[in-house]
């Protein structure tokens, strides 16, 4: 129970990373905050179960975090709900796969906004409470398009490249206060997003699912193993921990190899 006493935000906690990453960090003793969008009784069901699994105090806000001022207000929301928020996971994100001159530009602004600049306010929100007490743990879910680009993602490439930027932005500000910032750069996982991926690819590449999994998709992914949600989950569990304290400012591939090319 490393976490034990420590409060965490997840946004995008409603499935996929976000939920692993949620379950991991109350696995180890964290409160946690959920956030995302889904059916009110499963969420709620999610929220309950981590509860009577792992005996922390859980919350749910359902804000959009496309809108700046609801991004801070889940911060002040889990302020108010566990007296202070000690770790930050910026995980929420969405995806859309066209080519730039055919991208739709309400996709591009609200990929920008959901996969960088919620970042930008969470991680403002809670900084203050963060330097008072002078320990913080910000995690912001990037991705391998953080670090190199594929074609038809310009929006999300763009938006991910940036937050491994901004990343290192913070850790630099802070890295006197006790306050870490990192990037995990996940290559594919299965979840949600990528299955809604698999499809798309299909359709845009005139192939079948199977072989879009298997040319297009772990075709950089030299392991051809999709990354495990739970080893996703452990790495940020490691770095809400005091042995991260020293890294900071990190862009963590966990890729299956895939940026080593
Ligand atoms: P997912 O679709 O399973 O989950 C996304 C979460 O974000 C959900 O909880 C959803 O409700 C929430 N969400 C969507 N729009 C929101 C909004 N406007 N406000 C608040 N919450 C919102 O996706 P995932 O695959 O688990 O992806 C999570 C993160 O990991 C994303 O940032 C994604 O870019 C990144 N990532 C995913 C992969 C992958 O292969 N799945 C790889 C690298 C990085």
């Amino acid at each position: 129970m490393s976490l034990k006493g420590k409060s965490a935000v997840v946004t995008g906690s409603t499935s996929g990373i976000g939920l692993g990453i949620a379950r991991a960090l109350a696995g180890a003793g964290a409160d946690i905050m959920l956030n995302g969008f889904g059916d009110a009784g499963e969420i709620e069901q999610i929220r309950a179960g981590l509860e009577t699994e792992f005996g922390v105090k859980t919350a749910f806000s359902g804000v959009d975090l496309t809108k700046g001022d609801q991004a801070k207000k889940l911060v002040t929301d889990a302020e108010a709900a566990f007296g202070k928020v000690d770790i930050l996971v910026n995980n929420a994100g969405i995806q859309t796969v066209a080519p730039v001159d055919e991208f739709p530009e309400d996709r591009w602004e609200l990929i920008v906004a959901l996969n960088l600049s919620s970042n930008f306010y969470t991680t403002k929100a809670a900084l203050p409470g963060m330097k008072q007490r002078g320990w913080g743990r910000i995690i912001n879910i990037a991705s391998a398009h953080g670090l190199v680009a594929s074609p038809y993602k310009a929006a999300y490439v763009a938006a991910k490249h940036g937050v491994v930027g901004f990343t290192k932005v913070v850790a630099l500000e802070t890295a006197e206060q006790g306050i870490t910032c990192n990037a995990i750069c996940p290559g594919f996982v299965k979840t949600p997003l990528v299955e809604g991926q698999i499809g798309e690819q299909a359709k845009a590449n005139n192939m079948t699912e199977e072989q879009v999994v298997r040319e297009v998709i772990l075709a950089s992914q030299p392991t051809k193993k999709f990354v495990e949600v739970d080893d996703l989950g452990a790495l940020s569990v490691f770095l809400a921990g005091d042995h991260a304290g020293s890294i900071t400012g990190a862009a963590l591939q966990v890729d299956g190899g895939w940026v080593a090319r």
